[in-house]
């Protein structure tokens, strides 16, 4: 190994920060606030021992409160290999700044557990998430805490959640959101995510005199954000010319059949191998000429040593935190216009926070009105950053944590957190 001269690599959780440092002398929130405004307010580490093949093994869970101030914590449980406590701290504060963007009546949380679910059996990820969900109970509530799922998890998931708190607590279906449809899971929360990616690329096409038709749109990660989000664009007659997932990436450049593609990966368990479809070096998904750039599995995937190769006219994160800041300068420098995660994949937790006002009145919306509300939700939340971005002559980013801050900021002082 040669000796590097690398500079110090900052955290997520610490460019989430500067994020918010910047954000905070255009929203004009004092520094002394600052300090409240970035740390989380509560975090838990547990162990969760399993028995796999007659051997214990144990792995780490976190769960990461972040801020409650305009509401109960809110956030996902992502099952990933590369959970960190960081990791996990930047996505929950990633939470307080959604939330509050599109006005929803949460806070911001995120958890999750170092593990590798692809080569877990149901068995194996059942006993993981009752232990983990007994461990970290005691700190989540309807009007406390509610996770929902993230990479790595789903309504299967969030079904055995549900049961391990009801367990305990008695039958509490607003526990948790993205739950089964047959446990109170709310209709359109699947593909809310994609979905909410879309519309908000539309909303940016169309405030710029374009038109999603024809637009030639790149995606990496086919789950439940990248999968969802393909068939939407589709649904706007857009063409997805590429995707990858974690096993390889195929494109075709006249546009993939994504239909199908969602059958030969539920057969295959990947993209790759698609019939109508050339195999693509996944080195080379993030470098392929297009409109529409979407990044929707990782975060920090987008960097400074990379985002020079990026040939996209727009970076939609779909994805939590996939540039990083530096690479958010580079596309900068190269005109490349960046929509922000915390409003480009806030359908989801829009959609979640329906499922929890379902819960609650014990009442089921139609699809229709779910649709209806997202639409209006996102429309608005997305006027108002780039009324914002025009006003103040900033990015996407900056208005949308600006926002943001400014309205968890004013919360804080309502409750008589921050000197009155
Ligand atoms: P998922 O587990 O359903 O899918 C993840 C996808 O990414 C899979 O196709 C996987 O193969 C792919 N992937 C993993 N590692 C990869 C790699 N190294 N290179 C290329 N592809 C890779 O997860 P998801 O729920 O779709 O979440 C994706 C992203 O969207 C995450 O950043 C998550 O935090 C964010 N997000 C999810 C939701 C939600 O509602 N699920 C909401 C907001 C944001």
């Amino acid at each position: 190994m040669t000796a590097q001269t690398a500079q110090p690599k900052s955290s997520p959780f610490e460019e989430v920060n500067r994020r918010l440092d910047e954000a905070s002398e255009v929203a004009g929130v004092p520094q002394e606030a600052m300090a409240l405004l970035k740390n989380p307010y509560r975090e838990i580490r547990v162990e969760i021992p399993l028995v796999i093949d007659d051997h214990l093994q144990l792995f780490t869970g976190f769960r990461i409160q972040h801020n409650a101030a305009r509401g109960p914590y809110k956030g996902g449980i992502r099952y990933h290999p590369h959970v960190d406590l960081e990791e996990v701290r930047s996505l929950a504060s990633l939470m307080t700044w959604k939330t509050a963007l599109v006005e929803i009546p949460f806070g911001g949380a995120k958890g999750g557990v170092a593990c590798d679910p692809t080569i877990m059996n149901d068995k194996e990820l059942y006993d993981l998430t009752v232990t983990f969900f007994t461990r970290i109970s005691m700190v989540l509530g309807p009007t406390r805490d509610v996770p929902a799922p993230d990479m790595g998890t789903n309504a299967k998931i969030m079904g055995w959640a549900m049961a391990a708190y009801g367990r305990l607590n008695g039958h509490t279906p607003a526990i948790v959101t993205g739950k089964p449809l047959e446990l109170g899971g709310s209709v359109g929360r699947e593909d809310a995510t994609g979905k909410g990616v879309v519309i908000i690329t539309e909303q940016w096409a169309e405030a710029n005199g374009l038109s999603l038709k024809g637009a030639r749109v790149v995606i990496q990660g086919f789950g439940n954000v990248g999968s969802f989000a393909a068939k939407h664009f589709v649904g706007k007659q857009a063409k997805v010319i590429a995707v990858g997932d974690v096993k390889g990436s195929i494109k075709n450049d006249k546009g993939l059949d994504i239909p199908e593609l969602f059958k030969h990966v539920q057969a295959t368990g990947s993209v790759i191998g698609f019939k109508e479809s050339d195999p693509l070096n996944s080195d080379q998904l993030l470098f392929q000429e297009c409109d529409y750039l979407v990044p929707a599995a990782l975060g920090g995937v987008i960097t400074g040593q990379n985002a020079g190769g990026v040939k996209a006219q727009v970076v939609v994160e779909a994805a939590n935190h996939p540039v990083t800041p530096e690479g958010e300068d580079i596309l900068t420098g190269n005109n490349i216009v960046v929509i922000p995660d915390i409003i480009a994949n806030a359908g989801g937790v829009t959609v979640s926070y329906f499922e929890w006002a379902q819960n609650i009145q014990q009442f089921a919306w139609k699809e229709a009105r779910i649709h209806e509300e997202l639409y209006a939700i996102l429309r608005k939340s997305f006027a108002n950053v780039m009324h914002f971005a025009k006003e103040h002559d900033c990015s996407l980013r900056l208005a949308s944590f600006s926002i943001a801050l400014d309205r968890v900021y004013r919360a804080s002082k309502a409750r008589g957190y921050l000197r009155l």
